[in-house]
């Protein structure tokens, strides 16, 4: 890595006019679409696409606009925001009819092979990263929500042009050859998201291989010490794979206020941060987490995908049942790369991978949807929750993160350190990275199997396809860490107990989570098997009143903390606008989390194994164990 003291420029001004199709090296027709925001406060951009000539004449063709984007599993209907389009051919306007949400038909004044001229605006006013935002500060673009393509022709070369505002520029990772961006087929196009305007950019190299961190809006970042932190983020990456497969890379960020997503691309990543979110440490571990999770996407999700990942059907849902592989282990490498970059400590990530065991226990939908099939409803259930997802759903990212953490550490074990994720995740990069179409559906398991040697039919049953929870204690103990039960710590601990006497554990239980609207306070969701459940208690009540007295947050937390569990309590509801009550025995639930430490008694072949998995010696001071919790209290 080699960052360099101070901001560069980011690639010129481009006030490309509007040409005929440029032509690639080897002579092979580009679309080309030229992008305009004449009047930024709009939020209209300008579209002009000039389509490649068809091979032979044509009578009509259809132009078509993604529902989707690739890494954001939700049907968007980006069409919605396109208007005046219009086609201009040989013989003069073609008539154009819709005849779909996201599909107009073309037909020609006559038959012909082209040229073809569309133009048409894009109204943009939803800043997230799979979304695009123009107005006076900058303009963001999203792909898959601006660029039409021919039925049909998706494969072909495209170029892009940009006329900006004045005092403009543009990054994007897409090669400039003379003012024009060129993608090698349309996937490369929309997968290539671009911001313009007066954004500072800082490049860097790490294997000699050019990086630029570009930076919309501004907060309490410090883009010297991101650069630096990035460039081992990137350089730990390589080192798990061998090397970077692109030949440049774009950090495209967006400092804004209710800001916060990522989306990947294969050479460059969308990210949004909150403008305070950058300090302190704990929240600018976040931060590098982030960053890491969409680099590591670079590899595992647009390279190592399933064939339904790509190339794209833009035109509808499409389904596979690995996403807890592509986004869950994902999420494991995002803790697992800042380690070995000596950016976070191991016991940072023991702690954060302590606290998903425990709400991945605690949720009751883990024991009812599989990792496969949450992956499979992403649609339907991941991007849309209600009330009841958590009875009867867990998100595919952090079961999945916990899958990656266990099949690592059972690979580990299972062949003393020969074998890992790391392996699996290597080979099948090497055997399907350069691939124009992922690997067959369903063939990951077998990946594992022939790549590690080690049988993972029956963890696969078990945690995959089944509801089991794999034995993170048994698994944590193999490279010598101990996993137990500590109790969270207790705000009001001075307050219920003398100071230094252990906190309390067992809380009386609602077993509810509950939102304040308009100063209300409303049941959002009810948990399954638990008292207000039991009760019955709907989400969506408005809560009014405990054991007659006005009910607001601090009585709330003051009820489970002071009541014994199996005290009734009488509560007033609103439900449709009727008032009713309901007594609710209280329950029970244990407050802690979980900790992870270095197990001093552990054997050098454990310490071994922990070494080889976190990159990091084992601690040489790994103090004795407390007693385990249980035994000091009661
Ligand atoms: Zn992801």
């Amino acid at each position: 890595m080699r960052p360099f003291p101070a901001p560069l420029p980011a690639a010129a001004a481009l006030l490309a006019a509007i040409g005929a199709s440029s032509m690639t090296a080897d002579a092979a027709p580009r679309t080309t679409f030229t992008v305009s925001m004449p009047r930024p406060s709009t939020h209209l951009f300008e579209l002009v696409m000039e389509v490649a000539p068809f091979p032979a004449a044509v009578e009509s063709f259809d132009l078509v606009l993604p529902v989707w984007a690739p890494g954001s599993y939700f049907v968007r209907d980006y069409a919605r925001n396109v208007q005046d389009i219009e086609v201009e051919g040989p013989g003069g306007p073609a008539a154009v009819e819709k005849v779909e949400k996201s599909r107009w038909r073309v037909r020609p004044a006559r038959r012909a092979r082209g040229p073809f001229t569309a133009r048409y605006r894009v109204y943009a006013n939803e800043l997230t990263v799979r979304t695009s935002h123009l107005d006076e500060t900058h303009g963001y673009g999203n792909g898959p929500s601006l660029f039409l393509y021919v039925d049909g022709r998706k494969d072909e070369p495209y170029a892009l042009r940009f006329v900006l505002p004045e005092g403009w520029r543009v990054s994007i990772a897409l090669p400039d050859e003379g003012g024009a961006f060129l993608a090698r087929d349309y996937d490369e196009l929309v997968d290539s998201p671009f911001e313009c305007g007066t954004h500072r950019t800082y490049g860097f190299e790490v294997r000699g291989v050019p990086h630029t961190l570009a930076l919309w809006g501004r907060g309490n970042e410090d883009p010297e010490r991101l650069v630096a932190d990035l460039s081992r983020i990137v350089e730990a990456a390589a080192a798990l794979f061998g090397g970077l497969p692109y030949e440049r890379y774009l950090f495209l960020v967006h400092v804004a206020s209710g800001a916060r997503g990522g989306l990947e691309h294969r050479a460059s990543q969308s990210v949004a941060f909150e403008p305070t979110g950058f300090r302190p440490a704990k929240r600018y571990r976040d931060v590098l987490a982030l960053f890491a999770h969409e680099l590591f996407h670079v590899w595992n999700v647009k390279r190592i995908r399933p064939a339904s990942l790509g190339p794209f059907d833009y035109t509808r849902e499409v389904y596979t049942r690995d996403l807890w592989a592509m986004e869950g282990i994902t999420s494991y490498y995002e803790g697992l790369l800042l380690v070995r970059a000596g950016l976070v400590e191991p016991k940072h990530a023991l702690e954060a991978w302590g606290k998903e065991i425990r709400d991945h226990r605690q949720t009751p939908g883990a024991a009812v949807q599989s990792a496969e099939a949450a992956s499979f409803d992403a649609w339907i259930r991941y991007y849309r929750p209600d009330e009841n997802s958590p009875n009867v759903s867990e998100g595919y990212y952090r079961r999945g993160a916990l899958i990656g953490l266990a099949l690592d550490l059972t690979l580990r074990q299972a062949t003393s350190g020969r074998s890992s994720l790391d392996a699996v995740l290597t080979h099948l990069h090497d055997e399907y990275g350069g691939r124009p179409t992922g690997y067959p559906e369903g063939a990951y398991e077998a990946h594992v199997s022939s790549v590690s040697g080690v049988d993972v039919s029956d963890f696969f049953r078990r945690y995959v396809r089944g509801v089991e929870t794999p034995p993170f204690e048994e698994l944590f103990a193999r490279v010598g860490l101990a996993m137990r039960e500590k109790p969270e710590k207790d705000e009001d601990e001075e307050e219920a107990g003398p100071k230094g006497a252990p906190p309390r554990r067992t809380l009386a239980d609602l077993g509810w989570k509950t939102r304040t609207e308009n100063g209300r306070i409303v049941v959002a969701e009810v948990y399954r098997g638990r008292a207000a459940y039991e009760a019955g208690v709907g989400a969506g009540e408005e809560l009014v009143a405990v054991d007659g007295r006005k009910a607001d947050g601090d009585l709330l937390r003051r009820l489970e903390r002071d009541l014994a569990p199996g005290t009734a309590v009488k509560l007033h509801l609103f439900r449709r606008g009727l008032l009713r009550e309901v007594v609710v025995p209280l329950g029970e639930r244990r407050d802690f989390t979980y900790e992870i430490v270095p197990d001093p008694e552990a054997s050098p072949a454990r310490r071994a194994l922990y070494e080889g998995w976190l990159g990091r010696p084992f601690p040489a001071e790994a103090r004795p164990l407390d007693p385990p919790a249980g035994e000091r209290l009661e």
